[in-house]
């Protein structure tokens, strides 16, 4: 069984302030957001979900006309279409998603978090923007004290998680569906569920709901 660090999961605010200037080319595109469009939340996307639940799913960042137009994780854009459908599924939320934070939809013992919390230009976050990011990812974490499974979407989401939990890249590769045990968690691994890798078939329908059952079904 792999040992975590735990120095890294230092005591850290959860969540940046609205004008987090740390990152200085998301904040730059952020500001011109701002402009083009005043009524989109176009700021650091919260948490959305019960710190006390066992489920983490950590995302890539907040998609342009998704979560930063409308300032819920995955809400708005296609990838929340597949993502929240799944978690009604498989009993991780109740409600009905209707794209917009005030649906009224719940997460049930889940917590969705992205490694990036600011919208970055054409979906790729720079290293350097991805680290400074970490910060608030691992405070998320570490303030779940019942957190036992971690769902992955996507490589960087993989990465900077696996890196926040002071593992090392080697011990637990990216690989859609791989499962992870390192100490008192399981990282499953996905694919993003993105509109692209839909569209392009690197990642079905189904291929994503086998994770969320896997997660079901360990947690018994
Ligand atoms: S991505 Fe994270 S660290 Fe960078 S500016 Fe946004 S909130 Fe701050």
């Amino acid at each position: 069984m792999t040992k975590i660090s735990t120095n890294s999961l230092e005591p850290a605010p959860t969540e940046p302030d609205q004008n987090c200037p740390l990152c200085p080319r998301l904040a730059a595109f952020r500001a011109e957001a701002r402009t083009r469009q005043p009524t989109w939340h176009n700021a650091p996307v919260a948490s959305f979900g019960d710190p006390n639940a066992r489920v983490l799913i950590v995302g890539l960042a907040p998609g342009l006309q998704g979560a930063n137009r409308t300032g819920r994780p995955f809400t708005g854009d296609y990838a929340g279409d597949l993502l929240y459908s799944t978690l009604l599924d498989y009993g991780f939320a109740k409600g009905k998603y209707q794209a917009r934070p005030d649906d009224g939809l719940t997460l049930v013992d889940c917590r969705i978090s992205n490694a990036v919390r600011c919208v970055p230009p054409q979906n790729k976050p720079l290293p350097a923007e991805i680290n400074t990011c970490r910060t608030f990812l691992a405070a998320t974490m570490a303030t779940m004290p019942k957190v036992n499974s971690i769902v992955l979407l996507g490589r960087i989401a993989h990465d900077s998680t696996v890196k926040a939990l002071g593992l090392k890249a080697k011990d637990a590769p990216f690989a859609h569906g791989a499962v992870h045990k390192a100490g008192n968690f399981r990282l499953y691994d996905s694919y993003h569920c993105s509109r692209y890798n839909t569209n392009t078939g690197v990642l079905t329908p189904k291929m994503f709901r086998d994770v969320f059952a896997r997660v079901r079904t360990d947690l018994g």
